[in-house]
């Protein structure tokens, strides 16, 4: 086995188990064999999305690295994050929605639902699913998660809160510092981020008599992603980091 420093990682949806032999295809394997450059004999690791990490070794490269053929060496799960953190937003224009999405991964994000409000204007595009799918995998790969967050289908504030089951904050300038927050009651935390026009005054009001908290950053106005990014990096180190 040519072992490298460091294993670059790659995605496999399906079950990984020692001394099975995998395939990869598709965007995978012109990874694999396009840009790492991978050969027979070398060391890679596979994650399923799911917490389980394989360590495997290439074995057939096939004709311009369509597929490549893999054997599983040993795998371990990882323990699933102790507080799920989920954020729910709305769309940010152009690039900065992929920036969101893959610092949002990397910072642990365990599900992402994009946020139907009345100001948005962003909405969810035909082909976004595949498109977010690949940017949270490749995030994934980058970090070293192996949990690959789910996304949900859009929603409006209020249907949302109809779902969420644990602590939710809606992230306002008006807000209370996080630092001043207990820890999270329930299972989960969920974070809510408005769109560039702002929540409206009866969103505002729904959520929070619905249970929601409103959390300030402080009393500058952030761009979505930069409030999305910096509340999750704030829960992430204060309540949910066990990786
Ligand atoms: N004019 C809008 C307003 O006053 O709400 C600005 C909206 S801002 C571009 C988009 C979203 O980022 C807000 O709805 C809020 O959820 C979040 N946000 C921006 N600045 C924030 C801050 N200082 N604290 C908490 N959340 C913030």
């Amino acid at each position: 086995m040519n072992v490298k420093k460091s294993a670059p990682w790659f995605y496999h949806d399906a079950e990984l188990q020692s001394g099975m032999s995998v395939t990869l295809t598709d965007e995978e394997a012109r990874h694999a064999a396009g840009s790492r450059r991978l050969e027979q004999g070398d060391a890679l690791t596979l994650f399923d999305g799911r917490g389980t990490i394989a360590e495997a070794v290439v074995g057939e490269i096939g004709k311009r690295g369509r597929d490549v053929v893999l054997t599983i060496a040993g795998t371990r799960t990882v323990a699933s994050p102790i507080l799920p953190l989920h954020l729910a937003s709305a769309l940010p224009k152009g690039d900065r929605l992929a920036v969101m999405l893959d610092m949002a991964t990397q910072l642990g994000m365990s599900s992402f639902t994009p946020l139907d409000c009345e100001r948005s204007v962003v909405k969810v595009s035909d082909n976004a699913e595949r498109r977010w799918h690949r940017i949270l995998i490749e995030a994934c790969k980058q970090s070293r998660r192996p949990y690959l967050p789910e996304v949900q289908p859009a929603l409006s504030p209020g249907a949302l809160m109809q779902h969420c089951k644990g602590e939710v904050w809606i992230a306002h300038p008006d807000g209370i510092s996080p630092t001043a927050l207990p820890s999270p009651v329930g299972d989960s935390l969920t974070i809510l981020i408005g769109p560039e026009g702002g929540f409206t005054e009866s969103e505002i009001a729904m959520v929070s008599a619905c249970g929601a908290r409103k959390v300030s950053l402080g009393t500058g106005i952030l761009r979505i992603e930069s409030a999305a990014v910096a509340m999750l990096a704030y829960a992430r180190l204060t309540f949910a980091a066990n990786e």
